[in-house]
């Protein structure tokens, strides 16, 4: 592909990935392509073509996100048109994400509820630039078998090439691939009850005939399908709402099979938003599976399995059964027998065939166990694998004479911590050993972690050797390149023009020169953003890279900058304290330290939920504050998955604030939208105390330290996540003065908030992660970028028992065969090899 071309893609990608909020990129999706047009050309594309991408991007900011993810596919789909090229050669995968997402919003009588579309048909929606590792991964994170399981789904009967395009958009390519697309529920008819036999808030599966289906209008302009449905015994009345298709779905005299909860409505019993499905013959009299048939076991419990629409449920169960009964029983189990035995696991066979058709809800749940076991040990197999191999690997010495780290040491204006000075011999051992470090930071906010990457820095440049350090934000790399300044800079360690920063915003002639000082070893310490890895920098010898929160960044740019070297050292810092399943899986490839101690005389932060209605007293609160020679932040928050409206919100606030309640104070405005340069004026004017309250959004949600800033105001407190939270407090408490963290939620009933509440209870970072982690999934929790990988079937990141399960057995079994490569490991291995190479492969 050409380069311009390349380069778009990858930017398209990345916006996909975030969902369209034009941050993929540092300084927006039009300024990074600021030149493009140019390249394009000396790339020999038309003038039309060029003309028209620039012209549709033009206005990209100023879209919503919906209306940027159409943008951005209108302009890659008439590329591909007037090019002829074929994206990243995976056309059919492309293919399909390009088509509208699979919604099952008028299906023809197939039994999906549209209200809770499965997993799947989630993944699609995330569009055309979906990461194809994670894709192709998805696909592949299962174990090897006899080759036939790779065949496609068009050798069974009754698949041809249309049916097996609808199975892809499943996901499912080969009879494997069935093997591994699981139920996303099971209808139990064991749990069937006669209508006349429900009690309010059962669990039950319900079998009638529908009497009665009509629409009328609910509360507000809502729709409500409301049905009656009766069996022998009786009727109930069902009722979905808001799914006026449900009118098409159905009609009087079908029979159909709920199931859900029983609620009641003025005393009488109902339905409500149930799942459905058509009665099948098939369900009312099932045979055994031992005899062949298409029968779904004695116990009647039934696979819903996820759909897309041209999908039915019945004929896929039907190709389900045939599939799972003949090949579950032939797949080898690569799990070796020791380990088997000792996590105490039930055979493949046995799993899959429970997992699709079982026959008791124990024996789904000990399948689904043995199944999750399998994704997680594949995990941690590969995530210890990576990390033996990366241990294998030689690196340069640097070593730290006591002497002169003693120098270093006492230089500074404060004392190290015990913490610090723990960690900090962590390090520098690593950076010794010969062996490239691979090390997680982890520190709360405030913890002191610069001064220890500093350090380290300070070791290698020491020996002649470079070292690069990235911050995900532009304002946070300025800071960390002034304060490498104060502490290498004029301290023996550098000499002026030895350190650089480099940002998207840098010009263009100063970005050549760093250019050209890295390459030929001249500057030894490059800070900077996203533009490290994005911009064609060469190192002469880069011998340590580190990352700053980066749980910010993708696994990928780990990478890329990693690559910038030959087996530099590598450090990541992280503010988010990370809860143990993570610690073991995603990172589970790093070492990890832990400052767990604050420097001295910091204070907790006192933090209070206010009423709405209470603003004033925190306004006071404001100005004593500044009266007393300090300063405030007052953060607004996303108010809607708009960019634009929450730089509104912050600049319309500004605007009352400035006037109406701080007429006499200084107040500076901060957010995404600002040119680098504004940006830039208003930290500083702030930083160096010109201005006295600062109004922000989340822009400064990491590391800003202004230790002077002594309280943190958050104004629709209830939106934010917890980890946000928590990181916003952290930019107060900074110096030895009190501080104070003022939550003011939306309305008064938000005040319930569990969040809130959480914040409020702990300062403690790693509760309130696990809390975190728990509320919002890991998906969330870590950005869309590093949880692809972790997008298991079965398995699940709360369940860090069988995390931990599965970590032992891995070490275990790796104690006894290092590389897996004794016969009976052969299937293991090559299963982790493909796990390596698709996705996980550039976890560190
Ligand atoms: P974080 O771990 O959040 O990145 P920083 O490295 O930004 O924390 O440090 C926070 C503040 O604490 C900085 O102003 C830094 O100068 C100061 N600091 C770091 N270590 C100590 C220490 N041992 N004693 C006192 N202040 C310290
Ligand atoms: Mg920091």
């Amino acid at each position: 592909m050409k380069p311009s071309l390349a380069k778009l893609q990858k930017f398209f990608r990345l916006e996909a990935e975030r969902n369209y909020d034009n941050r993929a990129v540092f300084g927006g999706l039009q300024r990074s392509l600021q030149g493009w047009d140019a390249e394009a050309r000396a790339d020999g594309l038309g003038e039309d073509l060029v003309n028209g991408v620039t012209a549709k991007l033009r206005d990209y900011e100023k879209l919503t996100p919906k209306e940027r993810g159409r943008a951005l596919i209108e302009i890659w789909l008439r590329i591909e048109r007037e090019t002829g090229i074929r994206a990243n050669g995976a056309k059919p995968k492309w293919k399909t994400m390009m088509k509208k997402p699979a919604k099952a919003s008028s299906p023809k009588r197939t039994a999906k509820t549209p209200s809770s579309p499965s997993p799947r048909t989630n993944k699609n929606e995330r569009g055309l630039f979906l990461r194809p590792s994670a894709s192709s991964q998805l696909r592949k994170a299962s174990f090897p078998g006899p080759a036939a399981l790779d065949a496609p789904t068009t050798v069974l009967n009754g698949v041809g090439p249309v049916n097996a395009e609808r199975l892809e958009k499943l996901g499912i390519f080969t009879l494997r691939d069935m093997l591994y697309h699981f139920p996303r529920r099971y209808d139990d008819y064991s749990k069937q009850v006669r209508i006349r036999d429900l009690r309010y808030g059962m669990d039950v599966t319900v079998i009638g005939e529908i009497k009665r289906i009509s629409k009328r209008p609910g509360k507000g302009r809502r729709v409500m399908t409301e049905a009656i449905v009766q069996d022998e015994t009786g009727g109930l009345r069902v009722n979905w709402f808001n799914q006026p298709w449900m009118m098409r779905n159905l009609k009087t005299g079908d029979s159909i099979v709920l199931s859900g909860k029983v609620d009641q409505y003025l005393g009488r019993l109902t339905m409500n938003n149930p799942e459905w499905e058509l009665l099948e013959e098939e369900q009312l009299h099932p045979s055994s599976p031992q005899s062949g048939s298409l029968g779904t076991g004695t116990n009647r419990i039934v696979p819903v399995y996820p759909l897309t629409a041209d999908l039915g449920q019945r004929w896929l169960r039907g190709l389900m059964k045939r599939v799972v009964s003949y090949w579950a029983l032939r797949i080898p189990d690569p799990l070796p027998h020791s380990v088997i035995e000792s996590a105490n696991l039930e055979s493949l066979s046995d799993a899959l065939l429970q997992a699709h058709f079982p026959d008791s809800q124990e024996q789904i749940d000990s399948a689904r166990q043995r199944l999750a076991f399998d994704e997680l040990f594949l995990l941690q197999l590969a995530v210890l694998l990576q990390k033996r191999a990366w241990q294998g690997q030689t690196a340069q010495r640097f070593d730290a004479p006591q002497d002169w780290l003693h120098a270093q040491i006492t230089r500074l204006p404060y004392q190290l911590t015990n913490a610090q000075h723990r960690v900090l011999a962590d390090l520098l051992k690593d950076l010794n050993s010969g062996r490239p470090m691979n090390r997680l930071l982890q520190g709360d906010v405030g913890s002191g972690k610069t001064v220890v990457a500093a350090l380290c820095i300070a070791a290698v440049t020491r020996a002649g050797a470079q070292a690069a350090l990235m911050a995900p934000t532009s304002i946070l790399a300025e800071q960390h390149y002034t304060s490498l300044q104060g502490l290498m800079v004029g301290q023996g360690n550098l000499r002026p023009g030895e350190l650089r920063l480099i940002l998207g915003s840098t010009p263009e002639s100063e970005k050549q020169e760093i250019r050209a000082g890295l390459r030929d070893g001249r500057i030894k310490v490059v800070v900077g953003t996203h533009t490290l890895i994005e911009d064609p920098i060469l190192f002469s010898q880069l011998e340590l890279v580190a990352i700053d929160e980066q749980h910010r960044f993708g696994v990928g740019q780990r990478a890329a900058l990693r690559a910038k070297g030959t087996n530099p050292h590598l450090l990541v810092m992280t503010a988010t304290p990370i809860p143990r399943s993570l610690s073991l899986t995603v990172y589970g490839d790093l070492d990890l330290s832990i400052i767990d101690e604050m420097p001295p005389g910091r204070q907790k932060v006192a933090t209070h939920l206010l009423l709405p209605r209470e603003r004033e007293r925190a306004y006071k609160l404001i100005r004593r504050e500044v009266e007393a020679g300090r300063q405030a932040f007052i953060i607004y928050p996303l108010i809607e998955e708009n960019e634009t409206s929450e730089a509104k919100a912050a600049v319309d606030e500004q605007k009352r604030l400035k006037k109406e309640v701080f007429p006499e104070l200084k107040v500076v405005l901060l957010h995404g939208r600002l040119s680098a340069e504004e940006k830039d004026k208003a930290m500083e004017s702030f930083r160096d105390g010109k201005s006295q309250v600062m109004v922000s959004t989340t822009v400064i949600e990491v590391g800003v330290d202004i230790p002077n800033a002594t309280v943190m105001l958050i104004e629709g407190a209830n939106r934010f996540g917890l980890a946000q939270l928590h990181q916003l407090r952290g930019r107060v408490g900074r110096g030895a003065e009190k501080s104070y963290c003022i939550l003011f939620p939306d309305h008064e009933d938000a005040a319930e908030n569990e969040r809130l509440q959480a914040l409020l209870e702990t300062n403690d970072g790693f509760i309130l992660a696990e809390k975190d982690l728990e509320q919002r999934g890991p998906g969330q929790f870590l950005g869309r970028q590093q949880s692809g990988f972790l997008d298991f079937r079965l398995a699940s990141l709360s369940d860090a028992r069988l995390i931990d399960k599965a970590r032992r057995q891995a070490e275990l079994l790796l104690a006894t065969d290092p590389a897996l490569s004794k016969p009976e490991h052969r299937a293991l291995s090559a299963a982790v090899e493909s796990y390596l190479t698709s996705g996980i492969g550039d976890l560190s």
